[in-house]
């Protein structure tokens, strides 16, 4: 065992979950690759949980930061103002909010994906005078107690050690084989349901912790429906589904919404850098200023390389690249499930952000270590850890995608053969 995992297994909290499911020391990653300490190669299907979405240390955005700091840029600025936050701003609203016909004021929380989420379900209530925030089955939403007061999972709402309250949980789309919404509809429709007019709904387009659930876009287009008719503010958590990983930018564009708010954080920075935003439709920015305040609003070293990393919007080819590789993906996880019924399996997700559930206990974190043992890094999702999870980065090319669907499927094969003692 190596000295460095002895001394991380020794001091360091057990709540330590990644290092579990990939024992090794990573030293180096460049673009969709990873090396660990005996020089081993991975290619690297996890891409930081969403934060990588153009892989590890692109040239560019690293060039820009090393720049950045040997000029001595601020780094540090709390809100103040900073030439790489204007930067920022002004090429996001030019190259991804005008092209797209939003219009958002831009918030900066603290720069995670929990950040994001507990700023928008408080100016929700605030703009609102209500309490209740409506969430979904399997939804993930991070791991602060508002964040996980409208997440599903049962293990990670206990770690929360009071009630999460002020929340109400309804079906996502395909929980049950009727349709959701008219059960959505009926009990805010009727006086005796129970169930208040809420501040919001939260919703993921495609849940990923949750198991790769993806909503049909006639479900989120009926659920803004729903919210317009109401009043309700409709929240679009993009923490995970957003900047590319479903084939656009924000993951609800081809559905055709206009959610009030949205949450994004994990690939904003492009580089690995924490920084989230929440986007807030302009005429429900009413925070008093200092409201929502934090010390690490606003990274300058996130700013540059979120901004360099917006050069791959500039260029429609991109998107054209994430949809091509994608059916390669789909094609290549169909023809697994069909090729090894053994599997039980179901091809799940959207884009860039797909796996297989299997319906074989453990199963898919079998096919993950073995991944793992022939060097390719992919998670598992879901509330019992049912589906694996494909995460490539959107920038890997096809050659090097194909050779990572080859060892999962190559994984499948030896995991059914014996899936308890393989
Ligand atoms: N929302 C979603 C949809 C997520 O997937 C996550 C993280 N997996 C979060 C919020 C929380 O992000 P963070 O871990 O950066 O707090």
């Amino acid at each position: 065992m190596s000295k460095h995992i002895d001394i991380i297994n020794k001091y360091e909290s057990v709540v330590r979950s990644y290092v579990r499911n990939f024992p090794t020391v990573f030293t180096k990653a460049k673009k969709h690759k990873m090396w660990d300490e005996s020089g081993k190669e991975y290619l690297d299907f996890f891409s930081g949980a969403g934060a990588l979405n153009y892989g590890h240390n692109d040239d560019k955005m690293k060039q820009k930061l090393v720049d950045y700091i040997m000029e001595d840029g601020i780094t540090h600025s709390l809100d103040m103002a900073s030439i790489a936050k204007a930067d920022f701003i002004e090429k996001f609203q030019e190259v991804i909010l005008k092209p797209r016909e939003l219009d958002y004021k831009m918030m900066f929380p603290g720069p995670t994906g929990t950040n994001t989420v507990e700023s928008a379900l408080k100016l929700a209530r605030k703009v609102t005078g209500r309490t209740d925030i409506i969430s979904f089955t399997g939804g993930f939403h991070g791991m602060t107690i508002g964040s996980l007061s409208v997440t599903g999972n049962s293990m990670k709402r206990q770690g929360a050690g009071i009630p999460l309250q002020n929340t109400v949980t309804m079906a996502y789309d395909n929980y049950v084989d009727h349709d959701t919404l008219v059960y959505l509809e009926r009990f805010l429709e009727d006086n005796g349901s129970g169930v208040a007019i809420p501040a919001a709904m939260i919703v993921e387009t495609v849940q990923g912790e949750g198991g790769i659930n993806a909503a049909r876009f006639e479900w989120l287009k009926k659920i803004e429906e729903i919210c317009r008719r109401w009043g309700i503010l409709l929240i679009i958590d993009d923490v995970q589904a957003g900047v590319g990983r479903t084939g656009t930018f924000f993951s609800f564009e081809a559905a055709g919404i206009k959610p009030d708010i949205v949450c994004l954080s994990k690939s904003l920075s492009g580089y690995g850098v924490p920084l989230a935003v929440t986007l807030i439709k302009p005429e429900l920015d009413i925070w008093k200023p200092g409201e929502h305040n934090g010390t690490f609003r606003g990274n300058n070293h996130a700013f540059v390389t979120a901004t360099a990393a917006l050069d791959y919007w500039e260029d429609e080819s991109f998107e054209q690249s994430i949809h091509e590789k994608s059916e390669i993906i789909y094609a290549s996880l169909q023809k697994i499930v069909s090729d090894y019924p053994e599997l039980k399996g179901e091809v799940r997700g959207r884009g860039f952000m797909v796996g297989i559930a299997s319906e074989v206990e453990g199963l898919a974190s079998k096919v993950a270590e073995k991944c793992f043992a022939k060097g390719l890094i992919m998670e598992t999702a879901g509330p019992n850890d049912e589906v694996f999870k494909l995460f490539p980065p959107l920038t890997i090319p096809k050659e090097d995608l194909e050779k990572g669907l080859a060892i999962i499927e190559e994984s499948v094969r030896d995991s059914v053969k014996d899936p308890v003692t393989n």
